[in-house]
């Protein structure tokens, strides 16, 4: 059976994401650094700079859902008032607290919880269920709950856009000054900035070492490799690592070592990842020679709009910019430049039931999609964390059927 090729590289990112928790689990213990909880597009860039270690909680959504311990933390989350029908990280998330559960644990001895927060900041780009899910941490640990409020559904971003967000990026300075206790420096805010779009051209470039027929990388590979791109963005650390991959990823292609072995069809995968399904999913498409070869998923940790010379409204741009934030035109316009750009057979959507920010299936756009790239458009459906979503069978089905579509 075809299986996933491992990177050397991935020892390396273990390493740093080792060393990402131990401090953050330091601090929280010894009280030596200020903690932030920040969404995976807050501002993070501005949190490091003010001295803050900052704590993703997204990124443990997406290890409870891997690890599928989510499976047993949702109904907590449920019994406590929050439906099954909202954001499985957030029930995943807010059931592992109440159970006293942590995948951080196995992967970390050492680790008992995550680290308790100082602050929590928030932007509700992607969707308002991480200004609930975070205020339930705030009522919790009685600390500070501060956010930035933005437009969904956006066309052109306008400087009426900038304006707004970058203001209330702004807005936050004093606010998370007291709670770090220092002044923030615009020079340290420069090469936070600085570092994180470094962070951002590095990632993109080993995304884009997919665009290579065939290809070094799938999208389960990158699902797996963003984790610095996630957590670390705005630090050396992520910039060292991807450095480091990017020059593995382009030996595997002077050496012809391909992702998947006898490659013929090529994928765009449009939506959440099924996490406790990765590798599973990664054999599957390898066993029909079909390379899942780009993804919106990943290529959302790209922000490029970014510049140190004008801090506040660049990291507005970047995070208004956005795949998720966008209205149906600019998506579908993304998406056709992505089919380009990577030699795309074929559509895969990801209907997840309890992402519907993230699920882009459900008004029209397969259909449209097919008309305008005259490509063919499968969806499958299911869910980021709860596999109680997610049928098996009937995606592989559905998915086999697709694949031999292509082949005619
Ligand atoms: S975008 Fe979807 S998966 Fe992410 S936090 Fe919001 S609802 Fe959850």
């Amino acid at each position: 059976m075809d299986k996933r090729k491992e990177f050397t590289s991935t020892a390396a990112m273990k390493k740093v994401m080792a060393a990402y928790f131990h401090e953050l689990d330091e601090a929280a213990r010894t009280g030596s650094r200020k903690i932030a909880w920040c969404t995976s597009v807050g501002p993070a860039e501005l949190l490091r700079a003010l001295g803050f270690l900052v704590y993703f909680p997204e990124n443990h959504g997406a290890m409870l859902g891997a690890t599928r311990l989510a499976k047993d933390c949702i109904p907590l989350a449920n019994a406590a008032g929050y439906s099954p029908d909202i954001c499985s990280y957030l029930t995943s998330d807010i059931g592992a607290c109440l159970k006293g559960e942590t995948p951080l644990s196995r992967a970390y001895p050492g680790i008992k919880s995550p680290p308790k927060p100082d602050v929590l900041v928030y932007n509700t780009n992607q969707c308002r269920d991480v200004q609930d899910w975070f205020a339930w941490y705030a009522r919790k640990f009685k600390v500070p709950l501060l956010g930035v409020l933005t437009q969904r559904g956006v066309g052109e971003v306008t400087s009426t856009h900038i304006d707004s967000v970058a203001a209330q990026i702004a807005a936050l300075v004093p606010e998370l000054e007291k709670i770090a206790g220092r002044k923030l420096e615009p020079a340290k805010l420069k090469e936070t900035v600085g570092l994180s779009l470094e962070c951002s051209r590095l990632w993109r470039q080993v995304l884009e070492t997919a665009a290579h027929v065939p290809s070094p990388l799938t999208f389960f590979d990158a699902t797996i490799q963003m984790g610095p791109a996630v957590v670390l963005r705005g630090t050396e650390a992520a910039v060292t690592y991807y450095k480091t991959f990017l020059a593995e990823l382009r030996t595997r292609i002077k050496d012809g070592v391909w992702a998947v072995e006898g490659e013929k069809y090529r994928l765009y995968w449009e939506g959440m990842p099924v996490w406790g399904k990765l590798r599973d999913l990664s054999d599957f498409f390898a066993g029909l020679k079909t390379c899942v070869a780009a993804s919106t998923y990943c290529n959302s940790w790209i922000f490029e709009d970014l510049d140190p010379e004008d801090p506040f409204r660049s990291m507005a741009r970047a995070y208004t910019g956005l795949f998720i934030v966008r209205s149906e035109e600019k998506k579908e316009e993304y998406i056709g430049e992505m089919v380009k750009k990577f030699g795309i057979d074929g559509l895969l959507f990801h209907d997840s039931k309890t992402c519907p920010n993230n699920s882009n299936s459900r008004y029209g756009m397969p259909e449209r999609l097919q008309k305008e790239l005259g490509l063919g458009t499968v969806t499958i459906f299911g869910d980021l964390n709860d596999l109680r979503c997610y049928s098996e069978e009937q995606s592989k089905t559905k998915i086999e059927a697709f694949i031999e579509q292509l082949e005619k």
